[in-house]
């Protein structure tokens, strides 16, 4: 039985695949109880991956399905994650949506609103609820978010998604400076194109095929969710307690800052 090791309680949402889940596993595997999020109708798969955590592992999992885009699913979010897991030690705000591939003067107001709701909006409300949390309960937590390259360089044809990217080091910076003084680190990780359900979508489709390819560098190289689950790992540690506001690209041949 592992649970001697455990290391507090860490909730991510967007968990039932790709990034997520690989996140989610991978703070299993260091020792934390891990709260499962992602959209009601993604509860099977949710289920699955606690079934498989639970068994791997057994450090406690929790599967808690909210729209991170609706600010009362994010309260009773985390207010039950932190019941269930006994506090919230680290959040990863994971979940987002690629939205539209098209030019600036073909994006409706609704698709560039429907996209901001769940990066920015969704982001912002996990930030928010978790340092609220956090400081009610004294702990010196780990606040993690998902940015991209396409937060530090833009791209053609994915405006809103490129703007939301930006914002969250924005957000994610601000949110630093403020919560430094508790002992809390916020931070974001910045994946080049890593292979997961969102990006075969993005392949798949013709219409976004060639722009998507256009936009990438000859040098670019496809990653795995685990090679953005084991930077994660390590901002979540005690260990990474000296770095924070920072947003942190994780590719190959890609984007180097
Ligand atoms: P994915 O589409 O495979 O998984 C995202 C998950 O988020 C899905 O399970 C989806 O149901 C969930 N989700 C969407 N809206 C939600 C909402 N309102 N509430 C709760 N859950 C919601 O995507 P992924 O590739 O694993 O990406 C994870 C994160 O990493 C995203 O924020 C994405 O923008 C970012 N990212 C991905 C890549 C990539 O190449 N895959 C690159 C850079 C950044």
């Amino acid at each position: 039985m592992v649970l001697t090791r455990l290391l507090g309680a860490a909730l991510v949402t967007g968990a039932s695949q790709g990034i997520g889940k690989a996140i989610a596993m991978r703070l299993a595997f260091d020792g934390y109880k891990v709260a499962l999020n992602d959209l009601a109708h993604k509860r099977e798969q949710l289920e699955a991956v606690a079934e498989d955590i639970d068994q791997k592992f057994g450090s406690g999992t929790f599967v808690i399905p909210a729209d991170v885009s609706q600010e009362e699913q994010v309260k009773q979010m985390i207010s039950s994650t932190s019941k269930a897991l006994d506090g919230l030690d680290v959040i990863v705000a994971n979940a987002g949506i690629a939205g539209p591939f098209k030019p600036i003067a073909d994006i409706s107001m609704e698709e560039w609103d429907q996209v901001h709701q769940v990066n920015i909006r969704g982001l912002f409300m996990c930030y928010k609820w978790a340092a609220k949390e956090m400081i009610a309960r004294g702990s010196q937590g780990r606040i993690i978010g998902a940015s991209s390259t396409a937060g530090k360089q833009g791209v053609p044809n994915a405006a809103p998604y490129v703007a939301s990217k930006f914002g969250i080091r924005g957000l994610t910076q601000t949110a630093a400076l403020e919560l430094g003084k508790y002992g809390i680190t916020v931070n974001a990780y910045a994946p080049g194109p890593i292979e997961t359900p969102m990006i075969e979508d993005i392949l798949k489709d013709p219409s976004t095929l060639p722009q998507a390819l256009n936009s990438l560098p000859s040098s670019a190289k496809v990653g795995q969710p685990e090679d953005i689950a084991s930077i994660v790992s390590y901002l979540a540690s005690k260990e990474a307690h000296y770095i924070t506001g920072q947003t942190i690209c994780v590719n190959a041949g890609m984007y180097f800052d």
